[in-house]
């Protein structure tokens, strides 16, 4: 039998913080592999604690509700990059082992650091400047122009917390910072791209790398609507993307899955808007495009087992699933090529992720 040095062994238990779908995708790739797990969610009602084998229901910072988790979980990860600083102090102090690290969380909470980070690493992304004050923006609009997208600095997702500011006039600078609330923001130029791809890397204890073919990603009214993979770009784009991920994980001595969402220029360039320190929706099409899904590899990763292989079999197109669109499941089900995810949410809001489907075509030569 080959043993694997530090490896967990199936029957070990895994902590996930957040219990949305993706940790429930991520409970499901570590019952297929032998392990336990354990969710912690504030939410009564929440998906993933019904594929899982205990459900902590406590704010993320709650002392009792952790120490539980830190008893019961040999490794914790989480689902959201949201994850209170504090709650990742207390799980330190008692000896814990956490992957990713706070190091990949810090950064990806604030899209200064993470710009500044990226840039410090060589990894290129659009001009940018912090805003603390309407004084902080007009000059900020001074330099890098207008258009430019006004965005807060923490707790952005699916396009929501940012807004374009169309001119240099005051008074338009004035209504976009308050309408964010007047909080911290960062002003980004506008990236010129030609389409949105994203990576998604793995890196293991040992420091091995691993990434998936691109996807192309398309979003709707900031939400992500569908991803192509593997993207149908040159030989050279794949290299720099797989590069630059390579190197932001290595950089952040990163343990786990990421996915790396960028701007592909006219010219080829690539230019990184935006790490995730967890497993992705744009990653979704891996789960029937490849021998080792990114739920799998994200555990893989975590648990000191040696990354699997990250080669597309079939050529994916996902497609969220949002709000009522849910109710087409029959239809859905009857189609031969699509793979239905369905993940077990109550209400169909409008927006709501509730699912996707993959649809699986003979790969593009
Ligand atoms: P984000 O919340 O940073 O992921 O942004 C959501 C979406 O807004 C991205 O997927 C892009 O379509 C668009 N976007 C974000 N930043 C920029 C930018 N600097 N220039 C142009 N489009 C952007």
């Amino acid at each position: 039998m080959k043993t694997i040095p530090h490896a967990l062994h199936p029957g070990a238990t895994i902590g996930i913080i957040g219990g949305g779908q993706l940790g429930r995708m991520l409970a499901m790739a570590a019952a297929r592999l032998g392990f336990e797990t354990v969710i912690l969610t504030p939410e009564a009602e929440n998906c993933a604690g019904p594929v899982a084998g205990t459900v902590l229901i406590a704010d993320y910072t709650d002392p009792e509700a952790l120490a539980r988790l830190a008893s019961l979980a040999q490794v914790v990860t989480f689902e959201f990059e949201n994850v209170p600083a504090k709650t990742l102090e207390i799980l330190g102090g008692l000896g814990c082992q956490v992957a990713p690290g706070a190091k990949a969380l810090a950064v990806a909470q604030d899209r200064v650091d993470e710009k500044t980070f990226l840039n410090t690493h060589g990894v290129p992304t659009v001009d940018f400047a912090p805003v603390s004050s309407l004084a902080d923006l007009v000059e900020a609009l001074a330099r890098i122009g207008a258009p430019a997208l006004l965005k807060t600095r923490r707790d952005g997702y699916d396009g929501k917390g940012q807004v374009w500011i169309e001119n240099h006039d005051r008074a338009t600078a004035e209504a976009a910072f308050i309408g964010l609330g007047a909080k911290p923001c960062i002003l980004e130029a506008p990236a010129a791209f030609v389409r949105e791809v994203s990576v998604i890397a793995a890196r293991g204890h040992d420091g091995e790398v691993a990434a998936y073919p691109l996807g192309e990603n398309h979003h709707e009214s900031g939400i992500l609507r569908r991803t192509s993979a593997p993207a149908r770009v040159s030989p050279a784009t794949l290299d720099q993307a797989q590069t630059l991920a390579t190197r932001i994980v290595t950089a952040l001595d990163y343990v786990g899955v990421m996915g790396v969402e960028m701007f592909e220029l006219a010219n080829g360039q690539l230019l990184v808007n935006e790490i995730a320190p967890r497993v992705h929706n744009t990653g979704h099409w891996t789960l029937d495009g490849c021998e080792v899904d990114q739920f799998e590899q994200h555990i893989r990763a975590i648990v000191g087992w040696p990354l699997g292989p990250t080669h597309a079999l079939a050529q994916v197109e996902m497609t969220n699933l949002l709000g009522g669109e849910i109710l087409d499941w029959g239809n859905l089900a009857a189609e031969a090529e699509a793979r239905l995810w369905i993940y077990g949410k109550g209400e169909p809001r409008p927006g709501r992720k509730m699912g996707h489907v993959n649809r699986l075509f003979p790969l593009k030569p």
